[in-house]
């Protein structure tokens, strides 16, 4: 293992009497705060374990093949590299010490330490398991490139494994999908497996795609909680309607190579016998919070997030500002455009502050609203009162997302891929690696399928 190395960054070397902003994040939060704070007279060190920007709503479409992972991920430095103020770092921050006021940062082993005069916490959330982390191994969420990739290795991986496979039970088992949650990336992702089993059909000899099982599965009484009952309505019979079982009430006992054990009532759902399972069931905040919060003596909420004053800063510590998914304020949901507006917020006050303003001004937050897609032509969307569903929502949709792709240099290519997915059936981006899991969990539980010699004989032959 290498050894640590330890040095103290000097961030301030041409401007070092300059108030020294450090954001902590470059997500939508943090990337945010640093955009708005360009002709500001600071200096910004914006530090991301990750050297890119994500754009977290489109990841199912990395999972099912319709966009590139470089579609939705944009260099963090590419993105800023105009703006002279700010330096940007690659390294996971682990600690933050609020006397001296610096933090640390490891960067695949090498730390480092860095002054702030003003501090931005915007590390976001991760997926959460509800207690139950060795889910993840044979469940992965849908958080990161990572995640999406290994997703792609899983689902694509499970279409090859069927086709060899000669016993009918298991190649059934290959061609279950589990969506485990109920809320819009739970809809989203079960609505694209449908699409993609059909947009494949023809690729293979011996199975049907389209006949996969997709079920979502969610503990909860009802999909989607945060949209009007209609549209709830409309979405559950939209998604029957293509085919997807939804199976509410029905809560998660363990998650294993093979399959799903549930807590429900009827005997042909206590096991679900599927070799891909993917979790949309709930995000737990960054692992900061909660150091922030024992440094500080703040409190958590029940999601790990900081409970902050309503000007966005830790309580005692009013250099210091927590947003987006990481903020616990007033109930605000964890959404993207809660990370800009508190960014916007949290900058303006930086702003503000250097100009002799101390006053402290709460954060507003102003609803533009939320949506999500079922599938192709269908979606659903809530504006202020105005509610859409069906086509009319889809165009929004689709509208809405590409302008939010704005710090995406290649949105023509995400116009290009959606076009070849949705108006040709096809999709542009299945290449899986052997770095990617491709049904591996399922393999090494059932030795004997590694061991098949032969492939089963093709429909073609017989
Ligand atoms: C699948 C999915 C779909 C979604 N769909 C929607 C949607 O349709 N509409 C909507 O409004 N919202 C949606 N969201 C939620 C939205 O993406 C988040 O609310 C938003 O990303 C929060 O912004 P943030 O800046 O707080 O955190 P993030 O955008 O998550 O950014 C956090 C950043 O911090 C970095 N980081 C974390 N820990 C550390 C550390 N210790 N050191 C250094 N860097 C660190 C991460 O690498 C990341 O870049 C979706 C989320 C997911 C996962």
């Amino acid at each position: 293992m290498k050894q640590s190395t330890f040095n103290k960054t000097d961030l301030s070397s041409s401007h070092i009497d300059r108030h020294r902003v450090v954001i902590v994040g470059g997500g939508f939060g943090g990337l945010c705060v640093a955009k708005e704070l360009r002709r500001a007279d600071v200096n910004v060190t914006l530090v991301d374990r990750t050297n890119h920007h994500l754009f977290q709503p489109l990841l199912y479409q990395v999972a099912t093949g319709i966009l590139s992972e470089g579609a939705i991920a944009a260099p963090i430095r590419d993105i800023l590299q105009r703006q002279k103020n700010v330096q940007v770092l690659l390294g996971e921050v682990q600690d933050v010490d609020l006397k001296t006021r610096h933090i640390t940062i490891d960067t695949i082993g090498f730390r480092s330490e860095i002054q702030y005069d003003s501090l931005i916490v915007a590390a976001g959330a991760k997926q959460s398991y509800f207690g139950h982390p060795e889910f993840a191994q044979y469940a992965p969420g849908m958080k990161t490139i990572d995640h999406a990739l290994e997703l792609r290795g899983r689902i694509f991986g499970a279409f090859e494994m069927a086709e060899r496979e000669a016993d009918p039970e298991a190649r059934r088992r290959w061609l279950t999908f589990v969506v485990i949650g109920g809320g819009p990336t739970g809809v989203e992702v079960a609505g694209q497996l449908v699409e993609l089993s059909h947009s494949i059909k023809r690729n293979y000899r011996n199975i049907d795609p389209s006949e996969a099982r997709i079920i979502i599965l969610d503990a909860g009484p009802e999909m989607l909680g945060s949209f009007p009952e209609v549209l709830r309505r409309r979405t559950e019979s939209d998604l029957r309607e293509l085919g997807i079982e939804i199976h509410l009430g029905t809560r998660v006992k363990s998650v294993d190579e093979l399959g799903i054990l549930t807590d429900s009532t009827d005997p042909n759902l206590q096991r679900i016998e599927a070799a891909t399972k993917i979790w949309a069931a709930g995000v737990q905040a960054s692992p900061l919070g909660r150091i922030l919060a024992e440094k500080a003596g703040a409190e958590l909420d029940r999601a790990g997030r900081v409970k902050v004053e309503p000007d966005c800063t830790l309580p005692s510590y009013p250099e210091v500002f927590v947003i987006g998914d990481l903020m616990s304020l007033q109930q605000l949901p964890q959404l993207a455009q809660v990370a800009t507006q508190s960014g916007h917020h949290v900058a303006q006050t930086i702003i503000r502050r250097l100009a002799g303003d101390r006053k402290q001004r709460p954060f507003r937050y102003r609803d533009l609203g939320s949506m999500a897609t079922i599938s192709k032509f269908r979606a659903i969307g809530v504006i202020g009162k105005l509610q859409f569903s069906g086509f009319i929502a889809w165009v929004m949709w689709l509208v809405i997302h590409l302008a939010r792709l704005a710090e995406f240099k290649n949105r023509l290519a995400v116009l290009f891929n959606w076009a070849i997915s949705f108006f040709s059936n096809s999709r542009p981006h299945r290449v899986i690696t052997s770095q990617q899991v491709f049904g591996r969990l399922a393999l090494e539980a059932q030795p004997e399928l590694a061991e098949v010699k032969s492939s089963p004989s093709s429909k073609a032959n017989s």
